[in-house]
């Protein structure tokens, strides 16, 4: 169930997309992190069609060549051994937490289910994700939820210490809490996350779904924090618009899961990892090196925004993964008023404007949507 924008987007061009009536928009959304590559990209629309004439999906009682491919890319990546493929970002989140089960299920430790998840977290709308999701909100109406679970302040440490025992299977968390209000942890914060896991073995579930993949101009957000997660949980930009989730996992988390313990029939078809596969390409060769320049160059003018504007009380983030802090009030007129000057961008967390631009955002664009906020900033105050 949705409260929807009141436009109809028929088509879309690069950075932008276009309604019903022919009316363009400028989209620093991307349907939520997901059009990294922007919209009806050439390349990726080729492969795609290519891909459509020759084979799409085999379900995974057969091998194809393309799951192979995505996994290896991914393995290198991120120094994990070994990849599971899905349909959602969600599901990914999902498996995760399975696989953190099976692991001591596996090593004889079957007492050990506990999860330790953080407040302000957002991992999806399914019973497992659900339940390690912060927002209390989306929880309540749906208990009895997982059994165990303890949430944790991301700006205490301390809390951190104390809530992880030889019972915790793992600790899950995003490097950079996306739907709870672009947070990135904090050093402290990983630097109790590491020293928990290493003393009691606890597993480390990265969810990278929004903030990985290039969105903040590394492969993963947590690599760039100094976190070595067990398990990754990947979605959103990686299918470039077509749905396509992946667990990465380490070669010891793998052992202990056996064939037949977890399945999809869909999840990594040939369609899906097609797409993985342009979008993979585009982030290693200069998309990367992009993401660094364009969210320089974004920061840059959203600081000076603030300096001009002091109903933004905070901007945080990474790369083209940006939020703007403000009252309630003034987010929603902000959100409105960018929708009236065609600027596509939302509200998360009630107080935060979101920014999540694509990937192949040029300068001049970035240049745009900062002075559609000053006008809706200036609107708005
Ligand atoms: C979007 C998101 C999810 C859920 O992904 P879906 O594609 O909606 O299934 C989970 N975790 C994080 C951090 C997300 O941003």
């Amino acid at each position: 169930m949705y409260n929807r924008v009141p436009i109809v987007l028929t088509r879309g061009e690069g950075s932008y997309v276009y309604d019903i009536a022919g009316h363009a928009y400028l989209d620093f959304l991307t349907g939520i992190g997901v059009a990294s590559l922007g919209h009806a990209h050439p390349g990726l629309a080729a492969a795609l069609a290519e891909q459509a004439r020759t084979l799409l999906h085999t379900s995974n009682l057969y091998f194809h060549p393309l799951q192979g491919q995505v996994g290896r890319r991914l393995t290198a990546l991120s120094g994990l051994a070994r990849a599971f493929f899905c349909n959602s970002g969600t599901e990914a989140v999902e498996g995760c937490l399975k696989f953190a089960r099976r692991y001591w299920h596996t090593r004889g430790e079957t007492a050990r289910t506990r999860i330790v998840a953080l407040e302000r977290s957002f991992h999806g709308r399914t019973f497992g994700s659900l339940s390690v999701t912060w927002t209390p909100g989306y929880r309540t109406p749906f208990e009895p939820l997982l059994d165990g679970v303890a949430f944790v302040s991301p700006t205490d440490p301390e809390a951190l210490d104390t809530a992880v025992g030889s019972d915790v299977a793992a600790i899950i968390l995003e490097p950079i809490q996306g739907e709870g209000g672009i947070w990135p942890l904090s050093a402290e914060f990983v630097d109790a996350v590491t020293a928990a896991c290493e003393r009691t073995g606890t597993l480390l579930i990265a969810d990278e779904i929004q903030c990985g993949l290039g969105r903040t101009g590394a492969p993963f957000h947590s690599a760039t924090l100094g976190l070595r997660p067990d398990l990754m949980a990947l979605g959103k930009a990686l299918g470039a618009g077509v749905p396509i989730g992946a667990i990465l996992m380490s070669q010891e988390v793998a052992d202990a899961i056996s064939p037949g313990d977890h399945g999809t029939t869909c999840g990594g078809n040939l369609l899906a990892c097609r797409a993985a596969l342009v979008y993979l390409d585009a982030m290693e060769h200069g998309g990367l090196a992009r993401v660094r320049v364009a969210g320089a160059r974004l920061a840059d003018g959203l600081r000076a925004l603030a300096t001009r504007y002091p109903v933004i009380t905070d901007i945080r983030g990474a790369g083209l993964m940006r939020g703007l802090e403000m009252t309630e009030a003034v987010a929603t007129r902000v959100v409105a008023g960018a929708l009236a000057h065609n600027l596509l961008v939302n509200r998360t967390a009630g107080r935060v404007v979101r920014l999540l631009p694509p990937l192949t955002i040029s300068d001049g664009e970035i240049d745009e949507g900062l002075q559609i906020l000053d006008t809706v900033l200036s609107e708005a105050q």
